[in-house]
């Protein structure tokens, strides 16, 4: 289970975070996956509880997680454009050859403490 994994370094970092700040608790936490990550965004809500449940500081975090959409970088008129299908028509020109882009990581966008 790749998104164990990921839960688990999540869990890691926050609770530094945590720590640096003296924050007795983490109430909210925004993520952002990006879409050729890898990372499937509600697997990963599953796992957070699991690799959270021995910090009480993590007991009430709610996660937020937005994966972002596939971007695509159109061959012909060079434009950017959002689409989830894997075979998708350029909105600009009606193109179909394009570049898959888009970030593949996953960021921490924001922590709520208390
Ligand atoms: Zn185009």
């Amino acid at each position: 289970m790749h998104e164990l994994a990921i839960a688990l370094s999540l869990v890691d970092q926050l609770r530094r975070i945590a720590e640096r700040e003296h924050a007795t608790r983490i109430t909210c936490v925004r993520i952002r996956v990006g879409p050729t990550s890898g990372v499937d965004g509600e697997a990963l809500a599953f796992c957070f509880p699991m690799a959270a449940r021995e910090y009480p500081s993590l007991e009430a975090t709610q996660l937020q997680i937005t994966t972002e959409p596939l971007q695509w970088l159109c061959l012909t008129c060079h434009k950017l454009f959002s689409e989830p299908s894997s075979e998708p028509v350029c909105p600009y020109c009606g193109a179909l050859e394009h570049h898959l882009t888009g970030s593949d990581e996953l960021t921490l966008e924001s922590v709520e403490l208390t």
